[in-house]
Order: C-alpha cells, then sequence, then structure tokens
C-alpha cells in the first residue's frame, strides 16, 4: 500500500482526506490511501514517518508550514524563498529515510491568477501577512504586478486597515484575503476596507473555499467586483501534491 496523509493541528474536517478517497475511487487507484495524522507537536514527525515505510507522501498544513523546514533533506528552491511548504516527498532506502519539501499552494494561486492579464490586475492589496500572504506575493511579482499589504499591525513595507480607511492606494485592482476572516463559523465577518469605493473595475479574490462565497465576496459582487473564492487554489494544489509525489523528477 502506497500511503498518503495530511499533518497538522487540530484537524477536524479535512478537504484533503474527501478529495483523494474520491480520486483514488473514481480513477480506480487500488494501492493507495489516504488520512490525517493530526500531531500534537511536529517533533512527532520523524517518529511517525519512521513508524510505517508505506507512508510516501504528506500533505502539511496550520500551524506546521514553516516549523517543517528544520526536518527537510531537500526544499524547493521556490518553498524556501516564500518561507512555507505544504507537501512533503518520502524517499526510502536500506531502511533509511529522507524528506523532500515542496510547496503547492503557489501552483493553486498561480492556477487561480494567471488566467488574467497584468494590466487586469495592475496594483494589487494583499491583506494579511501570514503564509499565503508571502506566496501570492511571490507570485504576483513573477509576474510583474505591483502590490502593497496590508497588517492588523503597524510594521515596515506594510500598510495598515488605518490606512486603506482614506481610500486604496491608487491603481489598485485586484484585493485578495489572505486572512481568515469569514471564514466558517464567522461568515459575517469580512476585512475592513472600503467597499463602498469597489467597481466593476476590481477583482476580489478570497483564499476562503468554505464558506465559497465569503462576506468579502458578496460585498465586492454588490459593487460588481468580478469574485475569484479559495476553491480553483485547493484543487491545484492537491492535484499538484499528487504529480509531485508520482512523478519521479521532484
Ligand atoms: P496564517 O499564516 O495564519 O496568516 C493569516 C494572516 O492573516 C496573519 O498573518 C494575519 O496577518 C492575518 N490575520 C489573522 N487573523 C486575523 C484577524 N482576526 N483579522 C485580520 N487579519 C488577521 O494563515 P495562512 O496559512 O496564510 O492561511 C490564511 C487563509 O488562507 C486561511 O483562511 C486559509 O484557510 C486560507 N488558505 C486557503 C488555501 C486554499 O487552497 N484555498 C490554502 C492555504 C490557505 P497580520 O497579523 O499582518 O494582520
Amino acid at each position: 500500500m502506497r500511503k498518503f496523509g495530511l499533518i497538522g493541528f487540530p484537524l477536524g474536517h479535512s478537504f484533503s482526506a474527501g478529495y483523494f478517497d474520491s480520486k483514488f475511487h473514481m480513477e480506480n487507484i487500488r494501492d493507495c490511501s489516504y488520512r490525517n495524522y493530526p500531531l500534537t507537536d511536529i517533533e512527532e514527525l520523524p517518529g511517525l514517518i519512521g513508524s510505517d515505510p508505506e507512508i510516501i507522501g504528506l500533505n502539511v498544513t496550520i500551524p506546521y508550514k514553516t516549523e517543517v523546514i528544520r526536518y527537510l533533506d531537500y526544499i524547493d528552491p521556490e518553498a524556501e524563498k516564500v518561507g512555507a511548504v505544504n507537501v512533503l516527498k518520502i524517499n526510502r532506502s536500506d531502511g533509511r529515510f529522507h524528506i523532500r519539501g515542496f510547496n503547492s499552494d503557489i501552483y493553486g494561486i498561480r492556477a487561480t491568477l494567471m488566467p488574467f492579464a497584468v494590466e487586469e490586475l495592475r496594483n494589487a492589496l494583499i491583506l494579511g501577512t501570514g503564509g499565503s500572504s508571502k506566496a501570492v506575493s511571490h507570485v504576483l511579482s513573477e509576474m510583474h504586478v505591483h502590490f502593497s499589504l496590508v497588517s492588523r499591525t503597524v510594521k515596515p513595507d506594510c500598510l495598515t486597515y488605518r490606512d486603506v480607511q482614506t481610500g486604496l492606494p491608487a491603481g489598485t485592482r485586484l484585493i485578495v484575503n489572505t486572512t481568515p476572516v469569514g471564514m466558517l463559523p464567522d461568515i459575517g465577518q469580512k476585512p475592513d476596507i472600503r467597499y463602498d469605493l469597489l467597481t466593476g473595475d476590481h477583482i476580489l479574490f478570497d483564499l476562503i473555499y468554505n464558506p465559497e462565497k465569503t462576506a468579502f465576496l458578496k460585498a465586492g459582487e454588490e459593487r460588481g467586483c468580478r469574485i475569484l473564492n479559495g476553491l480553483k487554489m485547493l484543487y491545484s494544489q492537491a492535484e499538484r501534491s499528487w504529480e509531485i509525489w508520482n512523478d519521479p523528477a521532484f
């Protein structure tokens, strides 16, 4: 059996287990399984991998995407640049294992934003400064889209929510929510920006996929904006994980 799974904590509802179970069923893949491995501490990772030689691939979620890096024998340069890893590939030989780390969230963000022309995105505003904010910044940089970050706290090279109350930075076309604000169960909440300034020229991208249409996206839709949720990113990152686990090139 080739075993895959998800590490993180807590792991209440997980999209990945359902996604891969249904993929294995639909594509008649019989020798694979995928399950959740809740780890209360990332220090449990080597023990988990050592205890079951059939584990060959893992996804990593909150809160371990950065902490996991110190357990890697190899890190993909792009994942290193972003400072976050969400895919582990485990190579085994002679009873030993080597862990390779990748970031498929970047791939999912690319899949969502690449269909747009740079002129459509023009200047972007990224709400939040955590792991996925860094991945969004990386993709926008490679697309040559200028962006500003917005944080709750005053820090270098960041705007605050107070700064954006007087208006959006000139030329803003894309606004990306990388915060958890509006995620189930707090579906009535939305980031504190001036929705009244939004028009049909704006594109709102919310990384949240549950609910599929957050209060942020609803408010943008009411103002005529184009809206994108986190589902395409979610599916694309899962498929990219599968590719990484199965392609010997990785
Ligand atoms: P993270 O590393 O914890 O970063 C979230 C950032 O949001 C924080 O750094 C913080 O930035 C800001 N923030 C946190 N709580 C906030 C609050 N109450 N109000 C305003 N801002 C707040 O989390 P992440 O891994 O980047 O994930 C963020 C979101 O993306 C989650 O909702 C997650 O579900 C979603 N996500 C989706 C996918 C997908 O495939 N669709 C993949 C990964 C993540 P400041 O402190 O600077 O304000």
